[in-house]
């Protein structure tokens, strides 16, 4: 589906390539990790699910920067190997329609709404969050770990 209202943000080129750089050196807070589940591991740079026999890297990432309220620094998963990043960003990704949360944030950073989607279309939680002017960014997450997938800004 396509819209012209807000635009998705994956994670930048240069994070997935420094996560990869990390992984390599042996940081102690990177990890390749094997994917042996079909819809366990989201890649945050090409925001496809990784498929068994794949490899991941696993690392924090800071998705609200430190010194904020509502600052928060969690897991995310990359592939391995080089992958493209998302290129569709008019359109919500396949791949992530189920099993997630969506958290709207001010200009302050500070989180003002989260709705789990529930079998409802993202699209229309995206649309109402952003019906209040207040909300400047969106975030994806999983609704069960609560891990953060993509942001979403408005078009
Ligand atoms: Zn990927």
């Amino acid at each position: 589906m396509k819209t012209s209202k807000y635009r998705v943000v994956p994670l930048p080129t240069e994070f997935a390539d420094a996560a990869r750089r990390g992984a390599q050196a042996g940081a102690r807070d990177h990890a390749y990790v094997m994917v042996d589940s079909p819809t366990g591991y989201p890649c945050r740079h090409c925001l496809r699910w990784a498929q068994p026999g794949e490899q991941v890297i696993l690392f924090p990432y800071a998705s609200i920067p430190a010194g904020r309220p509502y600052a928060e620094m969690g897991p995310i998963f990359v592939h391995a190997q080089p992958c493209p990043r998302y290129e569709s960003t008019e359109q919500y990704p396949a791949d992530f329609r189920a099993g997630r949360v969506i958290r709207a944030y001010d200009r302050e950073q500070n989180m003002i709404a989260g709705e789990i989607v529930n079998g409802r279309k993202p699209e229309t939680v995206i649309e109402k969050l952003f019906e209040n002017p207040e909300t400047e960014f969106i975030q994806v997450r999983s609704a069960d770990r609560g891990c953060y997938t993509f942001g979403i800004e408005r078009a």
